[in-house]
């Protein structure tokens, strides 16, 4: 009779500290009552199925969701960013993009001096230079901007030039030769008169990139946008470029260029004459020059054009921007007109 009521009292015990008569809970599977973010951890919730007593456990957290942007371009010389963010909280993290491979390969493959000669039109020494330029991007290349640093054998910089490659466009994958660039010799400046002096073989050339056109119109570097037309009275475009070469028959002692140009008048006024400026630019966007050109003699309907092809300029053969003009394809030119003023044939001026 006592051990029954000792067991009575342990089995009382047991009842009373679990609150369940069996001493083992049996828990459901459990349901998500907090859903984890990627941020907390979540819970969930299991329920005994004898006494419903409940018991909490965690849920791990959900992985962030990223979302993934460049924020800063890689470029030749310097490495990218990318950000990854979540967008469920503010997480985020950035890896490095690595340098630009080089787009353009220029090589220096040969190098000759031309003594001055008068004779042959030469009024100083020139080095002539012939390079290789192989394409490996994935478009077709229409220029390549960029400095040429010629230094001696020991990696010293003698000279830095600006050096561009225009007017040949560059097969994806492929290498041209370019040999009719040459560059006056300065005597009166060391260090072209060092390059002058200095055997090929004893010249290292590094080739920097700083712009490359593609055949497609694109660029690597976003060019200045040119104004909208829209709100223009007056918009001028370039339609063809003619060369006239020296030509004592006709009266011409020196070369010219003349432009046929499209005068479109976006007024509702017949236009009598405008005057303006042109402003002539490289293939990269550049200025070469600038001159004052006027178009008169005909009247520009309203809201249509009229062209103009007698417009031209006297090369000077001294002046580097002006055998730029002259050598430089239309394709490869770009240009600005911006007026400034305008006589209506009412008599009214702008
Ligand atoms: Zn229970
Ligand atoms: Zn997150």
């Amino acid at each position: 009779m006592k051990k029954f009521a000792m067991w009575s009292m342990i089995v009382l015990l047991c009842v009373i500290l679990t609150g369940c008569g069996k001493c083992e809970h049996e828990y459901d599977n459990g349901v998500i009552t907090k859903e984890p973010t990627c941020t907390e951890e979540g819970e969930k919730t299991f329920t005994c199925s004898l006494c419903e007593e409940t018991k909490i456990e965690s849920v791990v957290k959900k992985p962030h969701t990223y979302k993934e942007e460049i924020t800063k371009e890689p470029t030749f010389e310097e490495e990218g960013e990318r950000t990854f963010t979540c967008k469920d909280c503010d997480d985020s993290y950035t890896e490095s993009i690595p340098v630009r491979d080089d787009e353009v390969v220029v090589t220096v493959t040969d190098k000759s001096n031309l003594p001055k000669d008068i004779n042959a039109g030469r009024y100083s020494d020139i080095i002539n230079l012939t390079f290789d330029v192989l394409n490996r991007s994935d478009k077709v290349i229409k220029g390549i901007q960029g400095n040429l640093s010629i230094c001696d054998l020991f990696g010293e910089e003698i000279l830095k030039v600006s050096c561009d490659f225009t007017g040949n466009s560059i097969p994806v994958g492929e290498s041209i030769t370019i040999d009719d660039l040459g560059m006056e010799i300065n005597q009166f400046m060391d260090s072209h008169v060092k390059f002058y002096n200095t055997d090929f073989s004893d010249l290292q050339f590094k080739y920097e990139v700083t712009n490359i056109v593609y055949d497609d119109g694109s660029s690597m570097k976003e060019q200045s946008s040119t104004e909208s037309i829209e709100g223009q009275k007056v918009i001028v475009t370039v339609d063809d470029k003619q060369n006239l070469d020296i030509n004592y028959n006709v009266g011409r002692y020196s070369p010219r260029v003349e432009f046929v140009f499209g005068v479109y008048n976006n007024t509702s006024k017949d236009i009598k004459g405008v005057q303006g400026t042109l402003t002539i630019k490289d293939l990269f966007g550049v200025d070469i020059m600038s001159l004052g050109l006027d178009f008169t003699g005909q009247t520009i309907p309203a809201n249509s054009s009229v062209v103009f092809d007698d417009l031209g300029f006297d090369i000077n053969q001294f002046m580097d921007d002006h055998v730029k003009v002259y050598s430089t394809n239309l394709e490869d030119l770009q240009f600005e007109y911006e007026v400034t003023s305008i006589v209506y044939t009412d008599g009214t001026t702008e």
